[in-house]
């Protein structure tokens, strides 16, 4: 329990204090694969840990008591023995994050708000938390600490300048569950020198690279050697950002990974220029880097020039992503439609590019103007932002840019089409072929068990393949035929990825609004036929509706359901979230303590399968016992 002389603005002074730092739960993204944690890696839950709340434990007194709590992979307390909850989160966690901090707010805990959301618009949280962190927080952070101690703390704490990344301490990796991770996290740089017109990195981080030493990064990697990761991924925007001191980090890695018998398989971000220059690109194969994201965005060089993408310029980008698999290393990439230069027949050309480069890990997203960039600015001038959808996940098929060249529906159309068109099993075949066409000796594999290889493995093959019918595996089987052993492993991970893009695909994106409402409003009017033969329908109203761009049946509780009226209606539901990939469900209960825990359980668990499209709103006494790492859970205003 909280205590009293903790609440706001009546305490005194404190010698020590207890910390909970929470990571609010992402909505889902192409990012969570989903399909692959649940089928092929049931015992993890999430794909990266909050690396910014384990720095900021770091930097909190050594004598306070400090907890971190992830969504993603566990549930939130109600009443958590904490005097100060500290609530991150990036642009698309915004709408969970404001939630988090109004609802401990309003029992007293002395709330802070932080990340990068909070450090780009700082406004936002105006209303919303005691504390704001704008900015990095390696000096910040401790400033707020004593002053909490003090008594004294203020509404802003910001940091107007770009910390030395020597003085940022080893992460509490000790508090993070990593073993529910599929990959632990580190940071090398901060920065980019790059100035991308939608980019809000130069912002956060400035235009000149900031870099940890290697003994920093030495530290870290024995930390999480000792927590038993395997996989780790360098959160670095650019991770060549400074391409001096990233060769010295990549020779000691390549060292460090020799002397430790290889223990990780390693992932980053880098630009497109690594792939120009072999000698820092075979160190970066030498170091462990088993993949790499790039930012290719499009093959269009006047959308490439629009966006003051000027280092995509300078290579042949297909050559470029060639270049990654002749090193052994696999490339993801993020891709943008909906630049100026954009018609509807840059489809057919970026469509082309991605099925040419076998790249499957092929992150699609609208042009979405992040606040305070250059690009948002520009466009605020123009009069071309949308205000109804809100910025951060430009893969959930809306934008708030209003594009030029086409309209806002052929865009989303053409979206939508390249993705049906990507996710079809020929599709992925075809670029797991254009892919190992071109693929070297596959690098080292990090420390990774041979049985546990073989039971992934066999996953794939029984939840992933067999189960796509005689089709998929005409498919799979051609996609390695012809190509040496040592190459399927590296198949195999494209096919599991490839799969959890198209069951996030086929959920979210692409389905045709106009059939999904047809057949959603037959359905709504056999379950008021059901309802009504079962004499309940005066506990319910069903209510279709639009969210964003999305359709969604709201499905408000008045009045409680017995066991069996619960569970058919979960039946029922259950049915049209299989039919129908792309509608979302809202269960709203009005009055939680009349209708009974039993009811909303009854409903509710049954329905866990689909928890990623059901939002369950209620007033917040709900929180105490559903699982919030599993259904999204909305309070409704004014109850
Ligand atoms: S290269 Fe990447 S990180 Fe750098 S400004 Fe461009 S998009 Fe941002």
């Amino acid at each position: 329990m909280i205590q009293s002389q903790y609440f706001r603005g009546t305490r005194k002074s404190v010698s020590s204090a207890r910390l909970l730092l929470i990571n609010p739960r992402f909505p889902e993204s192409f990012w969570s694969f989903r399909w692959a944690l649940q089928e092929i890696l049931p015992s993890r839950y999430a794909v990266n840990p909050p690396l910014g709340l384990a720095t900021i434990a770091s930097l909190t007194p050594a004598y306070w008591q400090v907890t971190i709590l992830d969504e993603n992979i566990e549930a939130l307390p109600t009443s958590p023995d904490a005097d100060i909850i500290g609530i991150g989160g990036m642009a698309v966690q915004y709408a969970r994050q404001r939630e988090l901090l109004d609802y401990y707010r309003s029992k007293g805990y002395h709330v802070v708000a932080g990340g990068s959301y909070a450090s780009l618009s700082p406004e936002s949280y105006s209303n919303h938390a005691d504390t704001i962190v704008v900015g990095e927080a390696e000096r910040t952070w401790p400033e707020f600490c004593q002053d909490f101690m003090n008594n004294s703390t203020r509404r802003v704490y910001q940091e107007t300048d770009w910390i030395s990344l020597e003085e940022s301490p080893t992460p509490r990796f000790d508090l993070l569950k990593l073993e529910r991770y599929t990959t632990a996290s580190l940071q090398f740089s901060r920065g980019c020198p790059y100035q991308c017109e939608f980019c809000d990195i130069p912002l956060l981080f400035g235009r000149r690279p900031r870099t940890k030493t290697p003994d920093q990064i030495g530290r870290e990697l024995d930390a999480l050697r000792k927590a038993g990761a395997r996989n780790v991924f360098f959160v670095d925007d650019n991770l060549i950002g400074h391409q001096p001191r990233a060769r010295v980090l990549l020779e000691y890695l390549a060292d460090y990974q020799q002397r430790h018998d290889y223990p990780f398989g390693i992932g980053t971000e880098a630009s497109v220029n690594l792939a120009s220059n072999s000698e820092l690109l075979k160190l970066f194969g030498d170091a462990g880097f088993r993949w790499v994201f790039l930012g290719i965005e499009t093959p269009d060089t006047e959308s490439l020039a629009e966006a003051g993408k000027k280092q995509n310029l300078k290579s042949d980008l297909l050559e470029a992503v060639y270049n990654f698999y002749r090193n052994g290393i696999s490339v993801f990439s993020g891709f943008i439609v909906g630049f100026d230069n954009d018609t509807p027949k840059s489809f057919s050309r970026l469509y082309e590019f991605i099925v040419r480069s076998g790249i499957q890990v092929a992150m699609l997203g609208l042009l979405t103007a992040v606040p305070r960039t250059p690009l948002y600015e520009r466009l605020a001038s123009e009069n071309r932002l949308r205000h109804d959808v809100p910025p951060g996940d430009n893969t959930g098929g809306s934008t708030n840019v209003i594009p030029l060249g086409m309209t806002y529906e052929e865009m989303v159309e053409g979206y939508d089409r390249i993705y049906r068109d990507l996710c079809s099993d020929k599709n992925i075949a075809r670029r797991v072929r254009n892919k190992l066409r071109h693929f070297g000796t596959p690098r080292r594999p990090g420390n990774q068990h041979r049985r546990e290889s073989l039971a992934l493995a066999s996953r794939l093959l029984i939840h992933g393949i067999l189960r796509g019918g005689p089709r998929r595996v005409a498919a799979f089987a051609w996609s390695l035929a012809g190509y040496p052993p040592k190459l399927w492993p590296i198949a195999l991970q494209d096919w599991a990825y490839a799969l959890s893009i198209r069951s996030y695909a086929r959920r979210h994106i692409g389905a045709t609004q106009s059939h999904e409402q047809a057949m959603l409003r037959q359905a709504v009017m056999r379950l008021t036929r059901q309802l009504r033969k079962q004499h309940i329908k005066h506990k319910l109203d069903l209510i279709m509706e639009h969210t964003g761009n999305r359709l969604r049946l709201k499905i408000v509780v008045k009045a409680g359901l017995a066991g069996n009226e619960a569970r058919s209606l979960a039946r029922f539901t259950h049915r049209i979230l299989a039919r129908l990939p792309a509608i979302r469900v809202a269960l709203q209960f009005h009055e939680v303590s009349t209708l009974g825990r039993g009811c909303i359980q009854n409903l509710v668990e049954p329905l866990r399968r689909h928890a990623d499209r059901i939002t369950v709103e209620s007033n917040s006494s709900l929180l105490s016992w559903l699982d919030s790492s599993v259904f999204h859970i909305a309070t409704i205003d004014g109850q």
